[in-house]
């Protein structure tokens, strides 16, 4: 054999079986035989001289260190451990409570840089009870119909009184609330898609049924309240007979919650006809939603006890409370007007109101948890609510969109057909698929029992600004159609409502930037929390055994991240395990890849920069957005699993996953490009892209097969809709554009022989209906032919059309809408009282488009 063959088989047996013991994470002691014997059997065997030799042999000594525990505790641990609490960033309780709140999940896995599909895959498909069901198919069904956006939001400004008794009745304030007090016990997969279907017909009724069954009084009750406050509250919530809200956020703190200086005294005072001690309230909130209509307000503010009249302490921090809104000194009923969507929202304010100290919920022992009591809840509850509206909006506008642009015709084609607009009917479709992924998966996972933290913070996120993408894309699909309000306008009022999304439950920046990388880091990776703890532990002897076992399993994983981030990335993560050999096998290969990258690329970034990540937020956001795409994609690979893996939904899943690994490649791409320590990101560059950039973005041909998907009658198109309100009726556009199109396709051999006659001079006529005329006069088509299609088009004008009003009604409209006249300046208020008896009589007119211009 060659010198060169020998050489080559040895260089593969060291550099090959060090990659290959890291790229599955043999232990450390394994590995130090293994790398022994072939060292012995190089000494013995191969040719290498006596330098190369010992110096061989004295980096095994370095590899045999750590398996010394007492020595590298002393000799390493120690003094790493002295650096390390230096280093430490500085945390409050309450950001202590935020990284601690809920579970680790798939997100965990992600952060492993080894996924464990197994794990995901085993979960359930989610499924509604025959109860939740029927609840869909009814009460559901038919609040849908009764309501009606516009008088909603434009004429009456709140939901009609019927709207809200149905709502009562029928318990839509009660999804979360046990049986046994009266609720509906659904599950958290049931609630999100009650609130999916109702987003898909008014952001006013989905956010008035999202709050009380999202993070709100009945959920705290539940979880903190006694056992007497559970009996007092849970079944008036649970029949409507209460109506709750939450009032945390004041004029002073809005992302910055925990500063509110709404305070609550402990002190002594009357309370019916009793000297007692209780607690003396002054608040000042702003922005709560039901607040103006509520009559039990949970209120959080900062309980101080200066007579230490219940312990021994002066302050005890964010406590939570419910106050009826009936106790002397609340304030509510003023309303703000949320971006023209009229949910009840508005301030409340309390001047010293005084209050028993059993208000507090969970009583006396609860004073001060009251931030730990609402992370812990967010938790869960930020991947609900928000997420499926935002999925019902996707829902219903896919579903409209998809419908009009193969109706809407200009250059003699419908608008779908040309690219550009092909291109938008893509990403609609694509985000609402990972939304409906997202939502389905998430919920599905609560329901097995898990608190997953930090994927709720990249639903919230990613769900709220997909969905104000696609409310901005049907918006374009629709030219003026979708700018004109009025009655028939099915897509405005959504889109104008996108930022409230955006901003509440902790806004979309601070989001981003801070919690889903921040909290994910510390939280989700392996090692971090317990180095974290084993550093501030304050017994130092059993503090330095933890931090020593964490901070050599954390070297091990390191070195293990970049033997796979380097291997996976050299091979395109073909020979990496998945576990299903499927058309979607490569995809659960890339996310293999991008997991092992992100996991090495964070760890660079904590070494190096320590509690200095915190404020290097784009770095951190970047980050974050590497871990969402990938948890969104597994999220994508999973439901199309759940739904039964159906060929027509193919093109979806590549498109979105492919979209949503590319935007991980360049974000991770944009991380090291800013890395502010430039030889560290030369070093990750090697590792993570040593082929460079290879990932490509979705091909426009799989553009073209979603944009057939979305703009015909179909199975895939419908499961994509499934939880929208589609039914065929008037008054529901949505459903309406599905009768359209469908009719076009029942139509379209009609359709090809008016245009045959046309090209053959037996009709001649340019508006529609002479067409018709004169076609049925040359027998080209039947009398029964030509009244399909003449009602097929009145339909479709009507669809086409848009409202417009009396000249003096836009003003006046306005003047309804800000309601408070007194709040209006002098002019508006007398042009407004000047037009009040002709606001009686006028309504909205609709145009008769002119026949044939469709
Ligand atoms: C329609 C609506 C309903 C609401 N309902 C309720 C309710 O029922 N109960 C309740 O208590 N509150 C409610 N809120 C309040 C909501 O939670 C706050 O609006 C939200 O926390 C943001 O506060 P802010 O509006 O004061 O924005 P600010 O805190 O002033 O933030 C302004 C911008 O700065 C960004 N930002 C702030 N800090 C950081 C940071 N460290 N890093 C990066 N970016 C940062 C934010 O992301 C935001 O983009 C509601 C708000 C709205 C609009």
């Amino acid at each position: 054999m060659s010198d060169f063959l020998v050489n080559l088989f040895w260089f593969l047996l060291f550099v090959g079986g060090a990659i290959y013991l890291a790229y599955n994470r043999v232990n450390l002691f394994t590995s130090t035989v293994a790398a022994g014997g072939a060292l012995l059997a190089y000494t013995i065997f191969g040719s290498g001289s006596f330098l190369w030799l010992l110096f061989l042999w004295l980096m095994f000594g370095v590899l045999v260190v750590p398996n010394l525990r007492d020595f590298r505790r002393e000799k390493i641990t120690r003094p790493a451990l002295g650096i390390y609490r230096t280093m430490l960033p500085s945390m409050s309780d309450t950001e202590r409570d935020a990284l601690e709140a809920g579970n680790v999940w798939w997100d965990g896995e992600l952060f492993s840089g080894m996924p464990d599909w197994d794990r995901l895959m085993s979960f359930p498909a989610p499924k509604l009870s025959d109860e939740e069901q029927a609840f869909l198919d009814g009460p559901c069904e038919e609040l849908c119909r009764m309501l009606d956006d516009w008088d909603i939001s434009h004429e009456r400004g709140d939901m009609s009184p019927e709207v809200w008794q149905f709502m009562k009745k029928h318990r839509f304030f009660a999804m979360i609330i046990p049986k046994r007090y009266g609720g509906l016990e659904f599950s958290a997969y049931a609630n999100a898609m009650v609130i999916t279907k109702l987003a898909s017909r008014s952001t006013t009724a989905s956010s008035t049924v999202g709050v009380p069954n999202s993070l709100g009084p009945a959920e705290l009750l539940l979880h903190y309240g006694t056992e007497e406050q559970k009996q007092r509250y849970l079944p008036g919530l649970a029949a409507g007979d209460e109506i709750p809200c939450f009032a945390l956020t004041s004029p002073q703190a809005g992302s910055d919650a925990a500063a509110i200086i709404d305070s609550g005294v402990v002190c002594r005072g009357e309370w019916e006809g009793e000297e007692i001690v209780g607690i003396r309230l002054n608040w000042e909130k702003r922005y709560i939603t039901l607040a103006p209509v509520a009559t039990v307000l949970g209120l959080a503010f900062k309980l101080y006890d200066p007579d230490h009249l219940i312990g021994d302490r002066d302050e005890y921090g964010i406590t939570a409370a419910l106050i009826p809104t009936s106790t002397q000194g609340v304030q509510i009923g003023r309303r703000h007007l949320p971006l023209s969507t009229p949910f009840q929202n508005g301030p409340t304010s309390g001047k010293d109101v005084f209050v028993p100290l059993d208000y507090i919920i969970g009583g006396r022992e609860m004073a001060g948890k009251g931030w730990k009591m609402l992370v812990e809840l967010l938790s869960v509850g930020r991947a609900i609510t928000l997420p499926s509206t935002a999925s019902g909006g996707g829902q219903a506008a896919t579903y409209a969109t998809g419908a009009y642009a193969q109706l809407r015709k200009q250059f003699n084609l419908p608008v779908a057909r040309f690219e550009g607009v092909g291109e938008a009917l893509t990403r609609i479709a694509g985000h609402t698929y990972i939304m409906n992924a997202a939502v389905a998966v998430t919920s599905g996972a609560i329901d097995q029992g898990e608190k997953p933290a930090v994927p709720a913070a990249i639903l919230k996120y990613h769900c709220t600004e997909l969905g104000r993408k696609v409310a901005n894309d049907a918006m374009d699909v629709h030219g003026g159609k979708g700018i004109m309000m009025g009655p028939r306008n099915y897509l405005g009022r959504s889109y104008m409502a996108a930022p409230i999304a955006i901003t509440v439950e902790g806004a979309n920046i601070l989001t981003r930037s801070l919690i889903i990388f921040g909290q994910g880091a510390i939280r989700c990776h392996p090692f971090v929390l317990r180095e974290l703890y084993a550093a501030q532990d304050e017994n130092r002897d059993q503090g330095l055994i933890e931090f020593d076992d964490a901070l050599f399993s954390h070297v091990g994983y390191a070195i293990s991240n970049a033997a796979r981030a380097f291997f996976l990335a050299l091979t395109h993560a073909k020979f990496s395990r998945v576990p299903l050999n499927t058309p979607t096998r490569r995809y659960y290969q890339n996310i293999n890849r991008y997991s092992a990258a992100f996991a090495l690329a964070s760890d660079f970034a904590m070494l190096t920069l320590g509690g200095k990540l915190k404020q290097k937020e784009l770095l951190s956001a970047r980050l974050g957005d590497v871990l969402s795409s990938m948890y969104l994609a597994s999220a994508v690979l999973k439901h199309f699993e759940n739904q039964g893996r159906p060929a027509s939904d193919l093109p979806l899943v590549e498109w979105s996953v492919r979209t949503l690994m590319y935007n991980a490649q360049e974000q991770l791409h944009s991380f090291l490009r800013n890395f502010p320590n430039r030889p560290v990101a030369f070093f990750l560059r090697c590792f993570i892209f040593p082929r460079g950039r290879t990932y490509s973005s979705p091909a426009d041909e799989l553009g073209q097969k979603i944009v057939e998907l979305v703009t015909r009658s179909g199975e895939a198109r419908e499961r994509l809709c499934q939880q929208a309100y589609t039914t065929i009726e008037p008054g529901n556009p949505v459903g309406l554009l599905q009768e359209a199109l469908t009719l076009s396709e029942a139509l379209a051999p009609l359709e090809q022989k008016l245009r045959q006659a046309r090209k053959e001079g037996l009709i001649d006529a340019e508006y529609l209906d002479h067409q018709i005329e004169q076609a049925t006069s040359a027998e080209v088509i039947s009398g029964d032919e030509a009244a399909r299609l003449r009602s097929y088009h009145a339909k479709l004008r009507e669809l086409m059309a848009v409202d417009d009003f009396p000249a003096d009604q836009i003003g006046r409209a306005g003047a309804a809408i800000h309601g408070d006249t007194e709040s209006a300046t002098p002019v508006a208020r007398s042009a407004a009282r000047s037009k009040a008896a002709a606001r009686k009589k006028s309504s909205p007119r609709r145009r008769k488009a002119a026949p044939g211009n469709d």
